[in-house]
C-alpha cells in the first residue's frame, strides 16, 4: 500500500452510538485492518476489505455530508500512522474529532483536541493480555474508556483494572454489554448495587436498526 494513503473501509453517516456523544449525528470514517481477533467482534469486515484513499480524498468524502462530528474507528485506526494526519486537518476545519481505539498501540500522537474513546480488553475477548496500560497516562478527563462485558467475571475483573488503576474521576468509564451476551438488565442491577461511577454505554445504532445491517 502507498504510505501515503489510508486504507478505508467504508465512510457513512449515522448517529453516534456509545460513549458520551451517544445520539449526535456523526460521519464515520471505518478504517480497515485490525490486529486483534476479539470474541465477539462485529466489524470482521474491517479486517481486510477496504480502499486506498488520500487524506485528501477522505476529507473530500467526510465534507460531502456536511456533520461536524467525525468518528474514526476500524479495525485498528493507530495500526495507519496516516491517521494522524487525517486527524489534523479534520480538527483544523473544526470538526468534532472522536477517535475509537482498542487500547493494544499506543495513543501518545493522538492530538489533545481528539476525544479519544480507548478500549480496556476484559478477559471474555480473549485479547485483555494486548492491554497497554501505559496509555491511561495520555488519556485525560475528557476522554472515554471502555470495558466491553460478556458476563459477570468480566465486570468483576473490570472493577479490579478501575481500582487498580484509579480510573475513578479519572477519565469517564463506559461499561457496554455485549449485544445479545449480557442482558443491559443485570449490568445495570451490578452498577447501581455499587454505585460505580461509570455510565452504562449501549449500541444505540443496533437499538434503532437491524443489529447486522452494515453502514449503521
Ligand atoms: S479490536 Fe475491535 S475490530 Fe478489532 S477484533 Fe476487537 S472488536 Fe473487532
Amino acid at each position: 500500500m502507498d504510505n501515503k494513503c489510508l486504507k478505508i473501509n467504508e465512510i457513512y453517516s449515522t448517529l453516534i452510538g456509545e460513549g458520551d456523544y451517544a445520539g449526535l449525528p456523526c460521519v464515520i470514517v471505518r478504517l480497515s485492518g485490525c490486529n486483534l481477533r476479539c470474541s465477539y467482534c462485529d466489524t470482521k469486515h474491517a479486517y481486510d476489505n477496504g480502499i486506498e484513499m488520500t487524506v485528501g480524498q477522505v476529507m473530500r468524502a467526510v465534507n460531502k455530508f456536511r456533520i461536524a462530528p467525525v468518528l474514526i474507528t476500524g479495525g485498528e485506526p493507530l495500526l495507519q500512522s496516516q491517521v494522524i494526519e487525517l486527524m489534523e486537518s479534520l480538527i483544523e476545519q473544526d470538526n468534532i474529532v472522536l477517535l475509537e481505539t482498542n487500547g493494544s498501540l499506543p495513543v501518545k500522537d493522538v492530538q489533545g483536541e481528539v476525544l479519544t474513546i480507548m478500549d480496556i480488553k476484559c478477559p471474555s475477548s480473549g485479547e485483555s493480555e494486548k492491554n497497554l496500560y501505559e496509555n491511561i497516562d495520555f488519556l485525560t478527563e475528557r476522554d472515554d474508556i471502555k470495558f466491553v462485558l460478556a458476563d459477570r467475571e468480566d465486570y468483576d475483573w473490570a472493577l479490579g483494572v478501575i481500582d487498580e488503576e484509579g480510573l475513578e474521576g479519572y477519565c469517564h468509564i463506559l461499561m457496554s454489554p455485549v449485544y445479545g451476551k449480557l442482558n443491559p438488565r443485570d449490568l445495570a442491577q451490578w452498577m447501581i448495587d455499587d454505585g460505580l461511577i461509570a455510565r452504562m454505554s449501549l449500541q444505540l445504532h443496533k437499538i434503532i436498526w437491524d443489529p447486522d445491517e452494515r453502514g449503521r
